[in-house]
C-alpha cells in the first residue's frame, strides 16, 4: 500500500478546534479535572472515541471548546497543529477558526485571534510564511517566509492562511463582527471566511449581508454545503457563487448541475463523511463522480483530532478507495494550488513547489 507523507500537500479545510492533538485535549482535561471544574472521567471515553454520529460531533466540539478557550492555550493548540501538518508535509495549510468571546476570562472575538497568531509566531522548528506578501515587502517582517536554508541544510517551510468561521448559532450581527475582524487582520494572513457549525441550525438569509459584505470588501468564501438534505439552502449557496464549498454530501441531480455548470471546487473529507455517517460507504462517495467528471476538488481533512486521520491518510483511503496511483494522487495535490486562497505570488511560489519534474517521484 503506498503512503503519502513524504508528497507535498495541500490542506485547505482543516478546523483549528478539531485539529488539536488527543494527547493535548487529555492532559487539558485531566487539568480541569484537578481544578474540579469537569469530572474527567466523564469526558475521557468521550475524547477517546473515534466513531460518532455528526450530532454527537458538534456535542464533543462543545467540550472541546470548554478545554480550550483561553488565550494561551489557544496559541499552543494552533501551534501545535500547524507543527503536525508540517510534519507531513503540507506545504499550504488553510486553517480556519470561529472567533471566540468568553467575557468571564476577558476573551473578544480579537483577542481570540491575536492568541491564534502569537501560535503562528510561536512555531520555530518550520519556517512558517503566514503575512501577505505585499505587506512583507513594505515592512520587512519577510524573515519568517524566506529562509529555506539554515546553516547549509534546507529548512520546511509551510505557507499558512487564515479563514475566519462564523457559527451557524450566531446572528447576523456576530457574523458582521466576525468579517470586521477578518478585514482588520488580512495584514497577519486573514484570507476569508467559512460558514460552518451545526447544519440543522440556523438559517441562510441570517449569514447572507455577512457573507455579501465580506465579499465586497474582497476576502474569499467558502462554505459549508450540503452536509443535510436541504436543497433550497443548497441552491442559495450555489447561486452566491462562493469560491468554494466544503462536504457537498447531500445533493441531488438539480444541484450536482448546478454546482458543476459553476465549477466551484468542493473540499472533500473523505473520513469525516464516513465517521458521521453523512455518506453511508466510499463505493457510493461523490468523490468518484467529480474526480472522472473532472470537476475541481481537493481532499482534506476537517477535523485530524476528531476524526484520527491526518492528509497522508486521507490521500491513502482515496488512493485505495478509488484505484488512483501515486502519479494521479499528485496531481490532485497539485490541482488544489488553484484554489487557495492566498495571494498569486503565493501560487506562482506553490507551482514551483508542485514542479512537474517532481510528479516523476511519485
Ligand atoms: P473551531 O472553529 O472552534 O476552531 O473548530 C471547531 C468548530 O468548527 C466546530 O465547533 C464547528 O462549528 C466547526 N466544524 C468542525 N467540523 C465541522 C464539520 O464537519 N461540519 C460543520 N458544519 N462544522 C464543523
Amino acid at each position: 500500500m503506498e503512503t503519502y507523507g513524504s508528497m507535498p500537500k495541500i490542506e485547505l479545510h482543516a478546523h483549528l478546534n478539531g485539529s488539536a492533538r488527543d494527547s493535548t485535549l487529555l492532559e487539558l482535561a485531566r487539568g480541569l479535572g484537578e481544578e474540579g471544574v469537569i469530572v474527567f472521567s466523564d469526558v475521557e471515553h468521550v475524547i477517546r472515541k473515534s466513531d460518532r454520529s455528526l450530532t454527537e460531533v458538534f456535542k464533543l466540539f462543545d467540550l472541546i471548546h470548554i478545554l480550550t478557550t483561553d488565550h494561551k492555550i489557544i496559541t499552543r493548540i494552533t501551534k501545535e497543529v500547524i507543527e503536525d501538518f508540517a510534519s507531513e508535509n503540507v506545504v499550504y495549510l488553510e486553517l480556519r477558526t470561529t472567533p471566540k468571546k468568553n467575557i468571564s476570562i476577558g476573551m473578544t472575538k480579537r483577542s481570540y485571534m491575536e492568541a491564534v497568531i502569537e501560535g503562528l509566531k510561536a512555531i520555530t522548528s518550520v519556517d512558517v510564511d503566514f503575512m501577505p506578501h505585499d505587506v512583507d515587502a513594505r515592512s520587512g517582517l519577510n524573515s519568517l517566509s524566506t529562509g529555506r536554508t539554515c546553516n547549509g541544510t534546507s529548512r520546511k517551510k509551510i505557507y499558512v492562511r487564515l479563514l475566519l468561521s462564523i457559527d451557524r448559532r450566531e446572528t447576523t450581527e456576530a457574523a458582521m463582527e466576525t468579517v470586521k475582524l477578518a478585514l482588520e487582520l488580512r495584514q497577519f494572513g486573514v484570507v476569508g471566511i467559512d460558514l460552518s457549525g451545526n447544519p440543522i441550525v440556523g438559517e441562510w438569509a441570517t449569514f447572507l449581508p455577512a457573507l455579501k459584505f465580506a465579499r465586497e470588501l474582497g476576502l474569499c468564501i467558502t462554505l459549508h454545503c450540503g452536509e443535510v438534505p436541504n436543497p433550497t439552502e443548497i441552491r442559495s449557496m450555489l447561486d452566491f457563487l462562493p469560491q468554494r464549498i466544503g462536504h457537498a454530501c447531500c445533493f441531488e441531480e438539480a444541484e450536482w448541475k448546478k454546482l458543476k455548470s459553476f465549477n466551484i471546487p468542493v473540499e472533500i473529507c473523505l473520513t469525516s463523511n464516513i465517521r458521521t455517517n453523512t455518506i453511508s460507504s466510499l463505493d457510493v462517495h461523490h468523490f468518484a463522480d467529480l474526480y472522472n467528471a473532472k470537476h475541481p476538488l481537493v481532499l482534506c481533512t476537517d477535523d485530524v483530532g476528531v476524526f484520527s486521520t491526518s492528509l497522508s491518510g486521507e490521500y491513502k483511503v482515496a488512493s485505495s478507495a478509488f484505484g488512483l496511483g501515486k502519479g494521479e494522487m499528485f496531481q490532485l495535490a497539485r490541482n488544489a494550488v488553484e484554489f487557495v486562497f492566498a495571494d498569486d505570488g503565493v501560487k506562482r511560489e506553490l507551482r514551483e513547489v508542485f514542479w512537474p519534474g517532481l510528479s516523476g517521484q511519485y
